[in-house]
């Protein structure tokens, strides 16, 4: 997997327009399209690094493919799904950069990890291949933090329930977005992590955009909208959970604005992987001292 780290905006945007490993995927995404121009559906081979073996990635026209009279292209991030384990590209992409990163740790078997979800294939992978893993649901406004229900460890990442400096590594896989007040829940990642631990998100983000849009805000119980709402899915909620920002590139301020170091987004691709389109995650370092 080729990674490169980005800390401006136009650096990674002058990466997208001249790196020519970026015009060569790009090349290559539009042949495998121009061959299936009428397809619903099909399969690619590759290796799914999460499973450690040879897989089919399916590819289809759910969650907004882009769709003209003429061709259609995926929704690469949210696509790409391993026939074995049935996570999309953006999921195996992170646990891959999980992964890799706890190999590389002197104390591998020691590391505690929390990820901000519980009840997803993801968590159940993670804690079935690490020793120390807790994970957590957004369960009710009046629920206190760490109550568990049904198995379901309840939590408000505005205000974690756990102790200062708990985790090696945190994870948060699309739920930025739907935090209220998201400068708080950072402070509460940075407060939950051991120093030197690691932070690691995936999150719809505006790479065009310097500055952060809140599209809905709370304001006591009632919900604000200032643009019109979108919903994403929700295995707890049929209603889905509400976007309240739309991320730019202040993103990244927002993190270093409580201690966090090397804040950065991470642009990640492999066609032998299936991490395939423009995919990034970010990465953040709470320093030793
Ligand atoms: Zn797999």
């Amino acid at each position: 997997m080729k990674t490169s780290k980005f800390y401006k905006q136009q650096d990674f945007q002058h990466f997208l327009e001249n790196d020519p490993d970026v015009r060569e995927y790009w090349q290559f995404e539009t042949a495998i399209m121009s061959r299936r121009l009428k397809a619903k559906s099909f399969l690619l081979d590759g290796y799914c690094k999460v499973c450690d073996k040879p897989t089919t990635f399916l590819v289809d026209r759910l969650f907004g493919a882009q769709e003209t009279s003429q061709s259609w292209t995926p929704n690469w991030r949210e696509r790409l799904v391993c026939t074995h384990c049935q996570l999309n590209n953006r999921q195996r992409a992170i646990l891959h950069v999980i992964k890799d990163t706890i190999a590389t740790r002197a104390n591998e078997h020691a590391i505690s990890l929390y990820a901000m979800e519980q009840i997803t294939p993801l968590f159940a992978w993670l804690n079935q291949h690490f020793e120390h893993v807790t994970g957590s649901e957004y369960l009710g406004e009046k629920i206190e933090g760490g109550t568990i229900i049904k198995g379901m460890r309840h939590e408000n990442i505005e205000a974690l329930s756990f102790a200062d400096q708990s985790f090696d590594i945190i994870l948060s896989n699309d739920v930025l977005e739907h935090v209220n007040l998201p400068e708080q829940a950072i402070a509460e990642i940075y407060r939950i992590l051991k120093p030197g631990g690691e932070f690691f998100m995936t999150v719809p983000f505006h790479p065009n955009a310097l500055k952060t849009v809140r599209r809905a805000e709370l304001m006591g119980s009632q919900i604000k909208h200032l643009l019109p709402p979108i919903y994403h899915g929700n295995p707890l909620s049929e209603k889905g959970s509400l976007v309240f920002n739309d991320f730019g590139w202040d993103l990244l301020e927002q993190f270093k604005a409580v201690g966090f170091q090397e804040v950065s987004l991470c642009h990640c691709c492999s066609y032998f992987y299936g991490y395939f389109g423009i995919q990034y995650y970010f990465m953040a370092y709470k320093p030793l001292i």
